[in-house]
């Protein structure tokens, strides 16, 4: 098993009560292997399974239909969603070679309909709408040459259906190749499913904000009267929040509390490796680098388990500062681990770290998904006997075989890409690990206790002496043949470029073919110094792309956003971002990030299109300004709100699916004042509110932090 070892083990102890809610989606009736996966695709469950029925439940609507209006067929005004009894009177199938529609005549007391369908079979017509019988149609009304007609109805039914059809229709965020009748029924059959659930929340609480039950919010919402059911501030939908953030904070103080009870290991090295290291180094460790070293030795000095957090901008040098932490616990005699999202970022850790710690004595190894074999046994052989003082690799790491001799810190790079549940199963390697999280997200203020409740946190907020700061431009995609003129004489220069191209399509196949097509281009224009490099492509092949750009083979590399993270070529210095608009501030930023890394002056071109509305031309004024990444992301959460600023694809951070930062704000304090409460009052989730607070973390899928109180 990949991922964390954890993924499908729970359920030898998920409360039985809540099985209905984990059975695969597939379970339900119409739900085949093939909408199972689609379905799988638009609710995104957390791990590599497929979805969920808990998935299902928790994919609310964002608005809907009032089929409630029966005007007549002549009272119907154009454009508006009506439903109407009529007779069918007669079929007009599609003549042959005609591309004109097959229609259906019916009629009610005030006039005749024609429903009209493109390219539909005629036994299904035949069959749904039956010459002579009554049925009941629902749609939206168009007057077409003073006729009126349905083109392509959303609910057809007779007499007995339509006593239990919903009037009021929840529309759901939607993805290709579902339909909006088997989401619908989907919804339906897991509703009726819905097993009866002991009540987590203190009733005082439900009491005072008015707050039906759990299963109770969840129909009003899937079962909306009107408009005002989906108000993310009405009672029923803030409940449902507030489990959420009640969930999640819960498993953050239970995290926390045992961390205190599993006492860590007081760690002191002689100085004599970083001392080797930092004697080698070209530059002076910024004021914020020492400062959060001197945080993290102090946390190796103490006989507790560090978690901390350190935050800092692309390029305020996390990974100097990890490796003088990492040589600390090294010269005291134990191990450490260096843990990155992707096999690139793995790769580039590894080269980096082994270059800036050459001629100190640390010995170190790379580990990941591609070393099979003898030389992996070797390897894990080496680090067994404590051979290797520092690993680094990716979630290679975490399988059952990787075994240390002592692992006293696991640094883990862009944490929000594994989560909670690494982060235990990583602690499980050694006896009281220490555990430091590299962050390059900005991550607002009022969204670190959010995610973070647990950690201590450094920040490195100061940029290394010597770098230069980065022009940004904004221009419209109307000049773009300007633009790669522009670039065409840079690069003649000697300047290196990247050219981003955005994820648009769902998929990384179409976005893939974008990115290809815009290095085609290039190439036309500019010539043979164009590589590409997208997700399509195999780790080599990524690699290789990589490594004919770092040499200079390319000049320009034309990229979808597998180059965000990280990714580290000191001598380029152009950054172009095609349909800018299309991504997330926080994401830009990371992008510009992999400029400016040099005593070269850098710029960045962010590319729009014309038609871009108010806020987009906002947030990317807002880039133009500031060069702050903590900045920049408290504007992103300003004009966009919590998901769009964590950027849910791209960050991986735990996700909120119904909590929003913007309404739900005073919500927080609430859930984590009631999370302490819970675990000062009982630790180890035994007393007679526990079976309850077990099955709410279960839903909410922080369960990690059940197994960790049960071990404890
Ligand atoms: P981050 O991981 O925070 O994005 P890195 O640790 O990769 O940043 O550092 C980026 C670059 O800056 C590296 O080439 C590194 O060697 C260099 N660097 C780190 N700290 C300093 C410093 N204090 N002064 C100058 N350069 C530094
Ligand atoms: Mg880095």
């Amino acid at each position: 098993m990949t991922d964390s070892g954890f993924g499908r083990t729970q359920s030898l102890v998920r409360p039985a009560v809540l099985n209905p809610l984990f059975r695969p989606i597939e379970s339900l009736k119409g739900v085949g292997p093939k909408i199972g996966e689609v379905m799988t695709h638009l609710l995104d469950p957390p791990g590599d399974g497929p979805a969920r029925v808990i998935d299902l439940l928790f994919h609310l609507p964002f608005a809907v239909v009032d089929r409630r209006r029966q005007p007549g067929i002549a009272k119907s005004p154009n454009g508006t969603i009506v439903t109407l009894k009529v007779r069918i009177d007669r079929h007009q199938p599609v003549p042959r070679g005609s591309r004109a529609p097959y229609r259906v005549f019916a009629h009610d007391d005030t006039g005749e309909v024609a429903l009209t369908y493109f390219h539909a079979q005629k036994q299904w017509l035949e069959k749904m709408l039956p010459v002579g019988e009554t049925r009941y149609v629902s749609g939206r009304m168009e007057w077409f040459n003073g006729r009126p007609q349905i083109v392509h109805p959303d609910h057809v039914v007779d007499e007995a259906d339509f006593e239990t059809m919903p009037l009021v229709e929840p529309i759901y965020p939607m993805t290709a190749g579902l339909t909006r009748r088997v989401l619908l029924r989907s919804i339906a059959s897991a509703l009726t499913d819905l097993p009866r659930l002991p009540e987590w929340q203190e009733m005082s609480l439900r009491r005072e904000h008015g707050w039906p039950d759990f299963a109770t919010a969840l129909r009003r919402v899937h079962r909306p009267d009107g408009e005002a059911d989906l108000d993310p501030a009405s009672p029923h939908i803030s409940r449902l929040a507030f489990d959420e953030l009640f969930a999640s904070q819960l498993a953050l103080a239970l995290i926390r509390s045992q961390r205190r009870r599993s006492p860590g290991k007081a760690r002191k090295g002689n100085g004599k490796i970083r001392k080797a290291i930092r004697d080698a180094l070209p530059f002076q460790l910024t004021g914020s680098q020492e400062k959060a070293l001197a945080d993290i030795s102090a946390d190796i000095r103490k006989p507790e388990r560090m978690l901390r957090l350190l935050q800092g901008d692309v390029g305020s040098g996390k990974t100097m500062v990890a490796l003088l932490a990492m040589a600390e616990v090294v010269e005291s005699g134990a191990q450490a681990a260096l843990m990155a999202p992707t096999e690139l970022l793995a790769r580039q850790h590894f080269a980096t770290i082994e270059k800036l710690a050459e001629g100190s004595g640390l010995r170190i190894a790379l580990l990941t998904g591609q070393d099979k074999g003898a030389a992996r046994m070797k390897l894990l052989a080496d680090l067994a006997e404590g051979e290797i003082d520092v690993l680094v690799g990716t979630h290679a790491l975490f399988q059952e075989d990787v075994a240390f001799r002592d692992l006293a810190l696991a640094v883990v790079d862009e944490q929000h890409r594994f989560g909670v549940h690494q982060r235990i199963a990583l602690t499980g390697k050694g006896t009281a690990t220490d555990i430091l999280v590299m962050t390059a997200t900005p991550i607002p203020r009022t969204l670190v206790l959010t995610y973070f409740g647990d950690m201590d946190v450094s920040q490195l907020t100061e940029k290394p002496m010597g770098r230069r700061p980065i022009t940004t431009t904004t221009v419209s995609l109307e000049r773009l043949d300007e633009v790669v003129g522009r670039i065409g004489v840079a690069v003649k220069a000697g300047q290196k470029a990247y050219w981003i191209c955005p994820l648009v399509e769902e998929s990384e196949e179409a976005d893939a073919i974008a990115a290809t097509e815009r290095a085609k281009h290039l190439q036309r224009v500019l010539g043979p110094t164009v590589g590409l490099m997208h997700g399509r492509m195999k780790t080599a092949e990524k690699d290789a792309a990589m490594a004919r750009f770092r040499s200079g083979e390319t000049r320009i590399l034309v990229a979808t956003t597998v180059v965000e993270v990280g990714v580290d070529v000191p001598d380029a210095t152009i950054m172009v971002i095609e349909e800018a608009e299309r991504f997330g501030l926080a994401q830009l930023h990371q992008l510009r990030g992999r400029v400016g890394r040099s005593d070269l002056p850098s710029s960045c071109v962010l590319l729009f299109s014309p038609q871009i509305g108010a806020v987009a031309r906002e947030r990317l004024k807002a880039m133009r300004e500031t060069d702050n990444g903590f900045r920049i992301a408290e504007e992103d959460l300003r004009l966009r709100g919590e998901g769009e600023v964590l950027g849910t694809r791209q960050s991986g951070l735990p996700k909120f699916k119904i909590a929003s930062a913007d309404v739900h704000a005073a919500l927080l304090p609430l859930a984590r004042d009631a999370a302490r409460l819970v675990v000062a009052q009982d630790p180890g989730l035994t007393g007679e509110r526990s079976e309850a607070l077990r099955a709410l973390l279960y839903l909410f899928d922080r369960d990690a932090a059940v197994r960790l109180v049960r071990s404890g």
